[in-house]
């Protein structure tokens, strides 16, 4: 079992609607020791990779993606989430649904800061039905740009996201993959890595 397991097991809580509340040390309050811990396995696992660049989604990414960027040297781009866009210079947009809010928004990146010449990781707190990756691998994609891989703090194993995200051909990394949880008795199982 690895840090962030052992961790979601002793502070996780989980929610009923396939909730894990983590907020105690991933995306609220924000254990930066274990944020290390787990961009130096990030960078383990995608050491292959020509990386130059970190893509994210605000808000929980951010903090995640910033930590892993320090292992990689390389900048953090955040998807910005936006109602209404504000078309002031040019922008990739993609539509994305929030698992959590239940709403969609659309998300934006700059065109000044993703070319073709970009070797993108992408890196969010949580993936559940893939709805957020798939927004940022769209954006990678309208911009000429490689999507390298992705790096996933919390897989929900038995939500449909990473087994398409896969099926898409992409290396996606997630730290810790959930296979059942139980909002009664609190139970959490990981799958084998
Ligand atoms: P997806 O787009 O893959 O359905 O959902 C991913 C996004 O929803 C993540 O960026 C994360 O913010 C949020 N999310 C999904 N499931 C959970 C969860 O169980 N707990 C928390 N805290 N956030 C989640």
């Amino acid at each position: 079992m690895n840090i962030l397991e052992e961790r979601i097991l002793k502070d996780g809580i989980v929610k009923e609607g396939n909730v894990l509340k983590v907020d105690s040390f991933l995306n609220h309050q924000m254990d930066i020791d274990l944020f290390d811990e787990m961009g130096k396995e990030f960078k383990r696992r995608f050491a292959d990779k020509p990386i130059n660049k970190i893509l994210t989604i605000e808000a929980s990414g951010i903090g995640i993606a910033c930590v892993v960027a320090q292992h990689f040297h390389v900048p953090v781009v955040f998807a910005k989430k936006a109602k209404s866009i504000n078309l002031e210079g040019e922008m990739y947009v993609a539509e994305v649904e929030s698992f959590t809010h239940k709403c969609k928004n659309n998300v934006i990146v700059a065109q000044k800061f993703l070319s073709p010449d970009d070797h993108v990781l992408i890196i969010d707190d949580f993936l559940a039905n893939g709805c957020a990756l798939q927004g940022l691998i769209q954006i990678v994609q309208s911009a000429g740009a490689t999507v390298e891989g992705i790096g996933i703090a919390v897989e929900k194993g038995f939500q449909t996201g990473g087994r398409s995200i896969r099926n898409l051909g992409f290396q996606l990394e997630s730290l810790a993959i959930v296979e059942s949880m139980d909002a009664k008795t609190g139970k959490i199982v990981f799958s084998e890595q």
